[in-house]
């Protein structure tokens, strides 16, 4: 059925998403889940097709399409596989759009093209062990040096660290200012896997200016994501010049907090669709599987299960789709992503932890997808804010909502970040 929301050019998009990933993507989603290896051939391919660029303008090597779009393929991506979706929402959101976003003309021709063509991929580096969802703790430190900076430091939990070649970090150039003495800064690193880029034709370019003294560190080993590239990002004595400082010097915090306000849309869109792709597999066994002499559709408690899985999901949409039209009209939008993040991150969970209650036994095999889908749904509560993050950032919002301009009295100067509170 056609959404309010939707043209027909949405519609016919992720139909196009939908074909490849049943077609490319299902047949290995569980065994590279398995080995925790990264989809490189279809990877590749959503390149091929311009969905390592989907937001991205045209001039720059983007498909140059609305949020929407890219909210649409996340979200079906996430149905059949969120390691691959996630791959395109880090990549876009997280690794490219700092750069569109607040790149100089001559940093965005150099590095964009590359990233939103999908010959590269590209990261971001916040965390650190001591900087969380208080990521104004960073460590990373930026000392002026002639011509550039010298960074060093280490960031955890880098999505595409190993795999990637460009990635925007943030460090400290002022340790006064706190975190109005964060910068960011576009470095890059070539891939780990070179001979396999090489083999797959995609994943490496010669020609980028590679940081000395960066580099990827240890592998993590995930319970959920784990077809995604998640590693350390390690920071040592390496220069980067002052033509590669992303914004002005102390900008890097209130930068890297628009990122993930948007970042959060992302997230939200891969949460709904694992809880659709879990609903349809507990509606089509609850259709298929008899007990007691019928279809276990037939007992009222397993279709109110379903009504309610139903009636979330489409909440959820609703959330979903509105921070996304919201941010496309260039209106205020951080509250109702953080949202959208958090009501379908915590539906994630919820409907996956239902299909495999609704599917008893096997729902606890990898027979059927859906005890995968739960340990992919798990990070969703986690990454780009946790759950109780979202929720101070929209407490916070609450507040100015009913006080207005007296509400920055009733907040701590901490609260005083774009998006309510210093977290990633
Ligand atoms: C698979 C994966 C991929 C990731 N990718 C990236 C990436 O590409 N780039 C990047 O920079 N980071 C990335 N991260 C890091 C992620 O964003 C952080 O893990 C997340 O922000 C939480 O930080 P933390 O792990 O340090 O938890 P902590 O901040 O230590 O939180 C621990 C617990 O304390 C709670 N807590 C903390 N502060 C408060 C508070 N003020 N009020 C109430 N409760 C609080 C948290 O909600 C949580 O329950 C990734 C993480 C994972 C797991």
């Amino acid at each position: 059925m056609m959404h309010p929301y939707m043209t027909p050019e949405h519609v016919s998009l992720r139909e196009r998403v939908r074909e490849f990933a049943l077609e490319a993507i299902v047949p290995v989603a569980r065994d590279l889940d398995e080995r925790a290896q990264f989809p490189w051939d279809t990877v590749k391919a959503l390149g091929e097709m311009g969905l390592l660029g989907i937001p991205v303008p045209r001039e720059l090597g983007g498909m140059g399409l609305d949020e929407l779009s890219y909210t649409l393929v996340v979200e079906e991506l996430a149905k059949y596989d969120a390691s691959h979706a996630i791959t395109v929402s880090a990549h876009t959101n997280l690794g490219t759009s700092p750069i569109v976003m607040f790149g100089t003309e001559e940093q965005k021709r150099r590095f964009v093209p590359p990233l939103a063509s999908g010959e590269v991929l590209g990261g971001f580096g916040l965390t650190e062990p001591g900087a969380g969802s208080d990521a104004s703790a960073t460590r990373t430190r930026a000392a002026k040096v002639e011509g550039g900076y010298l960074l060093n430091g280490s960031k955890i939990f880098i999505t595409h660290s190993g795999v990637g070649e460009i990635f925007t970090v943030t460090a400290v150039t002022d340790p006064e200012r706190g975190a109005h003495g964060i910068t960011s800064f576009i470095v890059c690193k070539p891939t780990v896997a070179p001979d396999r880029a090489a083999e797959v034709g995609f994943g490496h370019r010669d020609d980028l200016p590679f940081t000395e003294g960066v580099r990827s560190g240890k592998k993590e080993d995930k319970m959920g994501w784990r077809a995604s590239d998640t590693r350390e990002l390690l920071i040592e004595d390496a220069f980067v010049p002052d033509a590669q400082r992303l914004g002005d010097e102390g900008r890097g915090f209130i930068n890297f907090m628009r990122t993930l306000d948007s970042g959060r849309i992302g997230v939200a869109a891969l949460s709904l669709g694992l809880a659709e792709g879990a609903f349809e597999v507990a509606v089509r066994y609850a259709n298929e599987r008899e007990q007691f002499g019928q279809r276990i559709w037939d007992f009222q408690q397993v279709q109110f299960r379903l009504a309610d899985m139903a009636t979330d999901i489409q909440a959820g949409k609703h959330l979903t789709y509105h921070a996304a039209w919201l941010k496309e009209k260039g209106r205020p939008f951080a509250k109702e992503a953080a949202m959208a993040k958090l009501f379908c991150s915590e539906l994630a969970m919820r409907a996956t932890l239902d299909a495999i209650r609704l599917l008893g036994g096997v729902g606890y095999t990898d027979e059927y997808p859906v005890e995968r889908m739960m340990r992919d749904a798990k990070v969703c509560e986690i990454g780009e804010g946790t759950s109780e993050v979202q929720r101070l950032v929209i407490a916070r919002h609450a507040l100015m909502d009913v006080l207005g301009d007296s509400a920055t009295t009733s907040l701590s100067r901490k609260d005083e970040a774009p998006s309510g509170i210093h977290t990633i």
